[in-house]
């Protein structure tokens, strides 16, 4: 079936990027699921083919159209305090960057939590205090099928954020170096906005195990 074999050139090309330092990725969405991906050798689900085509679909139409025009930077890579960003488009003028997401939604009245976290990151990283999130709203067939959130924080917002992905990275290297089990990262089990990716992780059976022994001990 070709879909397996794209399953599998999509593993081989996670393996060939991998991962040298600690991306923003890493960090933020379920960092205990990247220490896991890291350390286990498991194959790809047909899930995970979903979640790189339809992510990549906005990104690489996106990148192509804003190519035309000379004030953004494609793909924009950084790197602070040893934490790699890479970025979907910089505003090269106003030093403002901009994420590209789709959703499968009719509307959208504000930004999701995670992708403020990924986006404030990549704000972290580039020192500015105003970012963008550009969704495509895959099931809005009217005329507004994009929304545009802007998001601005303090100079105090950007240092805390700074300091939570410093804080993070220092965990996550750890956790690497010395082997440690990946349970000691932060997870979004208990996360009533985040969970939805526990159902489709293969790591779910040792975090629920896990999470429910500690569960019971808390009752006790
Ligand atoms: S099951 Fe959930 S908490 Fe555990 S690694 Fe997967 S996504 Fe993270």
């Amino acid at each position: 079936m070709i879909v397996e074999t794209l399953t599998k050139s999509l593993k081989k090309k996670f393996e060939e990027d991998d991962r040298k330092g600690i991306h923003v990725s890493d960090l933020t969405l379920c960092p205990r699921k990247s220490i896991f991906d890291r350390l286990e050798d498991k194959p790809l689900s047909m899930r995970d083919l979903n979640f790189f085509t339809s992510g990549r679909a906005i990104h690489d139409s996106i990148q192509i159209l804003a190519k035309e025009n000379g004030d953004y930077e494609i793909e924009k890579e950084v790197e602070k305090d040893g934490i790699i960003g890479h970025i979907d488009l910089f505003d090269k003028k106003n030093n403002i960057p901009i994420e590209c997401k789709s959703m499968r939604v009719k509307e959208a009245k504000e930004a999701k939590s995670h992708h403020i976290d990924q986006l404030e990151s990549y704000m972290a990283l580039t020192n500015s205090k105003k970012g963008i999130l550009l969704y495509q709203l895959l099931l809005h067939y009217d005329d507004k099928p994009f929304v545009e959130f802007e998001h601005k924080v303090t100079d105090e917002q950007l240092e805390k954020r700074r300091q939570w992905l410093i804080n993070r990275a220092k965990k996550y290297t750890e956790i690497i170096e010395k082997q440690l089990s990946p349970m000691e990262m932060v997870g979004v089990f208990n996360d009533p906005k985040l969970n939805w990716l526990c159902r489709s992780c293969s790591h779910r059976a040792q975090c629920e195990m896990v999470e429910s022994e500690v569960n019971e001990l808390s009752e006790k």
